[in-house]
């Protein structure tokens, strides 16, 4: 489905992540974890960009998303230059990257923007779900963290969620990558795998390793 958001309003929630609110048709409906293709107008013609949905599917008329700044990137260009009240055409909901099973046991990790799909996914499952939820997150930097206060909050709200996440280039003490977390990950666990192309294929391995048969992921790149 192509439709056209408006620009609510948008926050630099780190330095090179601004979080969009985004008006949209009251009919456009999403499952958790999917994404949006946007038109971007070029010099040259239409470029289509991927961005995941990063809120809540039962919230009507509104769509969240959260884009990095890529240097020279033409997304980035596009959405570091739009102005609050502007509009963005898209085409979507689309995407098969949802949740297969409710009733298991859930790991999502990410690496940076990669938890933009688990920030909508997350909260759908904790409200059908009693098995436990593990979220790993990985940054690179301190001030790179992402929805950390909302996970903080869900999960002292759920007692089946737990979230944990490292930083792989701390300013101080030794930097820890999201593989080192996969200890928390929970027994017979269905895997959901967000991010760059070198983490979940290095993540897939090592869970293969383990033996982990439900792997399901979204590379950005
Ligand atoms: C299904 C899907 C969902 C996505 N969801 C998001 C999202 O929620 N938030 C978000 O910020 N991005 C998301 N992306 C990535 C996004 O679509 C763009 O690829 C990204 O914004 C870069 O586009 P650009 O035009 O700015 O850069 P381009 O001009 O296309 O240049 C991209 C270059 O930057 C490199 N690169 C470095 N970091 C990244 C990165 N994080 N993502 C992509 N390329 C990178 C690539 O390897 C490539 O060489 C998603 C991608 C897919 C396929």
């Amino acid at each position: 489905m192509k439709f056209r958001a408006k620009i609510r309003s948008f926050k630099d929630i780190t330095p090179t992540v601004r979080h969009f609110n985004l008006e949209v048709p009251l009919e456009i409906d999403f499952k958790a974890g999917q994404f949006l293709i946007t038109d971007i107008p070029t010099e040259t013609g239409k470029v289509k960009r991927s961005y995941s949905i990063a809120s809540d599917p039962t919230k009507k008329g509104i769509i969240e998303l959260c884009v990095k700044k890529i240097e020279n990137g033409v997304g980035t260009r596009f959405y570091f230059n739009l102005k609050e009240g502007d509009t963005i055409d898209y085409t979507g909901p689309v995407g098969p990257f949802k949740i297969k099973d409710y009733q298991k046991n859930i790991a999502f990790i990410s690496t940076g923007t990669g938890i933009a799909p688990f920030r909508a996914m997350i909260p759908d499952v904790l409200r059908q779900s009693d098995k436990k939820v593990v979220l790993l997150t990985g940054y690179r930097y301190d001030e790179e963290l992402l929805y950390d206060k909302e996970m903080k909050e869900l999960q002292e709200k759920y007692p089946n969620f737990s979230y944990y996440t490292c930083i792989s280039r701390p300013k101080e003490g030794k930097g820890k990558y999201v593989q080192e977390l996969l200890e928390h990950l929970p027994e017979d666990a269905a895997v959901y795998l967000c991010g760059l192309r070198a983490m979940i294929d290095d993540i897939t391995k090592k869970l293969e390793e383990k033996g982990i048969k439900n792997i399901y992921f979204e590379r950005y790149d």
